[in-house]
């Protein structure tokens, strides 16, 4: 396929953050196209409840909302192709975009390509996912509201994770492989001095023990190789995310955890690229957070254009 025409704007991705950019983009006038591998939606359109969502008090389904946002970003104008970016030259003029379908051409870039949580790796995970496994204790915590559940894990995300799910959940099981936290002292002190945490160290998850939904989970001693059953309603895995940013490394600054390196503005290290959601650094990865920044590239990207159009 791919196309001469130079857009005003090309967004990478068509989740939350990307289609948000995408009507912000069209109702300031620009030539906008979104370019997606999948389905619209991202990690979003695979959620079956959002319930932090502000606006749908009844909680909303993660895929009817991001079709939503596509319907709505297209309803002015902005285009989708279903296709996957393979390479980007992102300080070209115009930023040259290869994809599965050809080439397209844009003045300015959204980076907003996500990132997916990193799984355990054990038998049966990814069927138990919304039946037990979930990945995002501030997405999902409520569900086990006064339940037993565990958490998988040893840094700051995990030990973040913990605290907020002690405070719901009627009793913590803490699974971590090293037998010290790596997490902050910020985290790690309130976590050790919860109640109703138990703390497993040495161990890591070997089965989960499930009928239709989890029951528990195996844990193996790392230094004895002994084996315990635990019995928990949930299991949070926080092991870390793997930013999409394999398009734009070599090109533009990353954070040591791999996220493209840009703030609030959502500017990248090269002028007229700007990263949003998931993908980029910052605090809280979330629906609410990533259409933030969505609207806020439009901004920085229409300033750029004026900028361009004076030279
Ligand atoms: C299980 C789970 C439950 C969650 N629950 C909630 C919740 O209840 N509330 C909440 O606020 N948040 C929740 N989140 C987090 C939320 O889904 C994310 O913060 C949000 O989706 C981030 O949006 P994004 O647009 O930055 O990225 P994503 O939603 O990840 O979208 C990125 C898109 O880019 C596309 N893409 C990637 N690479 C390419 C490429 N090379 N070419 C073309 N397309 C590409 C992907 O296919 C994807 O569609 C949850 C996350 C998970 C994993």
């Amino acid at each position: 396929m791919g196309e001469k025409r130079i857009y005003d704007m090309i967004v990478v991705g068509g989740g939350p953050a990307g289609y948000t950019a995408a009507l912000y983009a069209v109702r300031a006038g620009l030539d906008t196209l979104v370019l997606e591998k999948f389905s619209a939606g991202g990690q979003m359109g695979q959620t079956q409840v959002i319930d932090n969502y502000p606006g749908f008090e009844e909680g909303v389904n993660g895929f009817d909302l991001a079709e939503r946002m596509r319907q709505q970003a297209e309803r002015f104008g902005a285009k989708t192709i279903y296709a996957e970016v393979e390479r980007a030259d992102l300080a070209a003029f115009p930023k040259a975009l290869q994809t599965s379908e050809g080439k397209f051409h844009a003045r300015t870039v959204v980076i907003a390509t996500g990132a997916n949580p990193r799984e355990l790796g054990v038998e049966e995970e990814a069927a138990l996912v919304g039946r037990g496994v979930a990945y995002c204790a501030a997405c999902d915590g409520m569900f086990y509201k006064g339940k037993t559940v565990a958490v998988v894990g040893g840094g700051n995300t995990a030990a973040e994770d913990a605290l907020l799910l002690s405070r719901i959940a009627k009793k913590v099981i803490f699974i971590h492989r090293r037998d010290t936290l790596r997490a902050a002292k910020v985290y790690r002190d309130p976590l050790l001095r919860m109640e109703n945490v138990e703390f497993h160290w040495n161990s890591r998850v070997e089965r989960l023990l499930h009928q239709d939904n989890l029951t528990g989970a195996v844990l193996r001693d790392l230094n004895t190789g002994k084996r315990v059953s635990i019995s928990c309603d949930g299991l949070f895995v926080s092991i870390g995310r793997k930013p999409a940013t394999e398009l734009v490394a070599g090109q533009l600054i990353l954070d040591p955890g791999g996220y493209i390196q840009a703030d609030e503005t959502t500017r990248t290290s090269l002028p007229g690229v700007f990263a949003v959601g998931d993908v980029r650094t910052k605090p809280l990865r979330q629906v609410v957070t990533a259409v933030a920044d969505g609207a806020v590239a439009v901004q920085m990207a229409e300033e750029y254009l004026a900028q361009l159009s004076e030279i």
